[in-house]
């Protein structure tokens, strides 16, 4: 008889193929908790990568990051705040993500994305500021893949 090789599981396998080393169970259960740290894994990247992108927008703005992420409101540090948004979107990063790494809900995420985008078509200085921003992160690649 084969048995599972997890610990504390007794279940017979010997019915399965021969490169098979755990029970189904076992198999579903690991494959689960693989899945789930790929996700916090993934998750982690994507915030970290929303600060990487929010201070390179805070100092090409000359601004702080804790002003960038505070609740002022005004143009000087929305414009930079949702910008920095909208950028983590482009790249990728989920809105739910954006919103735990500004410290905001989604909704408010939402709103400032859909705003900064019209501001874009319209603020050609924006647009200008936005692609130096972009290239500029080019070059900081997130260490953790994302
Ligand atoms: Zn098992």
């Amino acid at each position: 008889m084969k048995v599972c090789e997890t610990e504390n599981c007794e279940s017979d396998i010997s019915h399965y193929g021969r490169n098979k080393k755990t029970c189904e169970d076992c198999t579903k259960e690991k494959n689960f908790i693989e899945s789930r740290e790929r996700y916090r894994a993934q998750k982690l990247a994507q915030i970290a990568r929303v600060r990487v992108i929010r201070s390179v927008v805070a100092e090409y703005f000359g601004i702080s990051e804790e002003i960038i992420c505070s609740r002022k409101k005004g143009r000087i540090i929305s414009r930079p705040r949702q910008l920095a948004q909208y950028i983590s979107r482009e790249e990728g990063i989920k809105i739910a993500y954006i919103a735990i790494a500004c410290n905001k809900d989604r909704s408010t995420v939402q709103e400032g994305l859909k705003s900064i985008k019209k501001t874009l078509e319209e603020d050609t200085h924006l647009a200008m500021d936005h692609k130096i921003i972009t290239d500029q992160l080019e070059g900081i690649k997130c260490t953790n893949k994302i």
